[in-house]
């Protein structure tokens, strides 16, 4: 069974053709971090314009490099929400357009089910239930993925996602967009006992995340130096966050592991990329006899592939969309497939 996946939620313009759910036959992504670069972030009418140009020679290559044509593929997967209203309907009106001309159904995929099911990609192995902790450029989650079409979100963020707080503190600290690989490089360069950032909510059995909190705290300690024209020890600073960071994911992850009954752990989205939070996961779950699973870096940043692995296993249960689908930019975790506007 193939699948022609499409994903333009945010910055990245994706096709991907996936066989049997697991099998990558191509993931073309083109990014356009380069563009958006110069402005410090995504700008939401340049990033639709640039999907526009991008999508139809995108699913071309997607196809060519798979060896397939548009009839061979049995159904068209793409992202519906989240994201940028803009940037999901160039990929949902090309989906609806290539499932109407070549009479293949139409699957609506959601973006962080997306991340979730890029596991699956990586990790032939990996069955439910597991329990996947979700951290990417807008969203903090802990997912009870219970089955392929079952979730439960234990928690998540109350204020800002874990990866806009490594953007902003990087931006301040005069990195390029996206900041997050620039702190994780510098963080291994820097002592991590320098300076002693807050941690938010670390009750136990309490999910919810806030990093707003050590964004400000980090913010404050950078200019209240600049003001008194001290300098910095950049690698300090970006090892010093990103140990509170990681120490908070990893802390109520162990936990939600512990009062969900879960003995596989997962995590996804941009910032599972990030190598420190890797490092402690994967020692935690040592610890703690709980197997670890994290996607290979190019799919835990957005791409075509994993909306496919997505798309695949909701056509398996007959989950499918019809021409009505729209986009639907806060559309949350576990909401039912299709075409509520
Ligand atoms: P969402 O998935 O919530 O809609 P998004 O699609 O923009 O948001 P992703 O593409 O999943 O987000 O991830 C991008 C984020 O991941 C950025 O914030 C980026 O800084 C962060 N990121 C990427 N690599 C790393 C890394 N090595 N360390 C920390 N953060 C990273
Ligand atoms: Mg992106
Ligand atoms: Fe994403």
């Amino acid at each position: 069974m193939y699948t022609l996946a499409l994903e333009t939620s945010c910055d990245e313009t994706s096709a991907a053709v996936i066989r049997d759910g697991r099998h990558i036959c191509s993931n073309i992504i083109s990014t356009q971090v380069p563009i958006h670069r110069k402005f410090g972030g995504v700008v939401p009418e340049i990033a639709s314009r640039q999907h526009i140009e991008y999508v139809l020679p995108i699913i071309r290559e997607a196809l060519t490099v798979a060896g397939c044509e548009l009839e061979d593929m049995d159904h068209i997967g793409v992202t519906y929400g989240p994201g940028l209203v803009g940037a999901l309907l160039v990929g949902v009106a090309a989906a609806k357009a290539i499932s109407f001309a070549v009479n293949k159904p139409l699957v609506g995929v959601n973006h962080m089910e997306g991340h979730i099911f890029a596991n699956f990609l990586s990790h032939p192995e990996l069955e439910p239930p597991f329990l996947c902790l979700v951290v990417s450029g807008g969203h903090t989650q802990l997912v009870q993925v219970q089955d392929y079409n079952a979730f439960v979100l234990l928690g998540q963020t109350r204020d800002d996602a874990a990866g806009e707080a490594f953007d902003k503190i990087a931006r301040v600290m005069g990195y390029p967009y996206p900041g997050g690989p620039q702190i994780d490089s510098l963080a291994k360069q820097g002592n991590a006992e320098a300076i002693v950032f807050p941690k938010a909510l670390h009750e136990k059995h309490n999910f919810e995340f806030s990093f707003s909190g050590l964004k400000s705290a980090v913010l404050n300690y950078l200019h209240t130096l600049e003001q008194r024209g001290q300098t910095y020890v950049a690698a300090d600073v970006a090892a010093c966050f990103q140990k509170t960071v990681v120490e908070t994911l990893v802390e109520k992850t162990m936990d939600a592991a512990q009062y969900s009954g879960a003995v596989k752990i997962a995590v996804a989205g941009g910032v599972s990329a990030n190598s420190g939070l890797a490092a402690a996961m994967e020692r935690a779950c040592m610890e703690k006899g709980y197997t670890f699973y994290r996607p290979q870096p190019v799919l835990c940043t957005d791409n075509g592939a994993m909306i496919g692995c997505r798309a695949y296993y909701m056509a398996r249960a007959g989950l499918f969309s019809d021409l009505t689908l729209n986009a639907k930019p806060n559309l949350a975790i576990a909401s039912a497939a299709g075409n509520e506007t």
